[in-house]
């Protein structure tokens, strides 16, 4: 018998894989076309998810997925927030000490 309780799994709409649910950051778009995010994971409307790294948040936005897949344009504000969620949910394994430390996302 299986032990192991099956997690919600959810696409990250950078790298295409899917993850459980707790591993990702939700944005949501609201009935009135507000797009947020979704800590908790509780709002409603149209959810997209995203891998907690910058490598998936990069690719999202030079593919253009969160625009597609709300079908509209996610504000920059919302992206750069992400952008310090990730950060701070990271905690990166190489602390970025050799002074190549970006502050922006280059695609925006
Ligand atoms: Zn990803």
């Amino acid at each position: 018998m299986p032990a192991i309780k099956k997690m919600p799994q959810r696409k990250c709409v950078g790298c295409g894989v899917s993850k459980n649910k707790p591993d990702l950051i939700r944005v949501v778009r609201s009935p009135n076309n507000e797009i947020s995010i979704d800590l908790k994971g509780k709002k409603s409307g149209r959810g997209a998810y995203i891998c907690k790294n910058e490598d998936c948040l990069k690719k999202a936005v030079k593919g253009k997925k969160f625009d597609k897949n709300f079908d509209m344009k996610v504000p920059e504000d919302i992206l750069e927030n992400l952008l310090q969620q990730l950060r701070e949910s990271d905690n990166p394994v190489s602390a970025d000490t050799t002074g190549k430390n970006k502050q922006n996302l280059t695609v925006l």
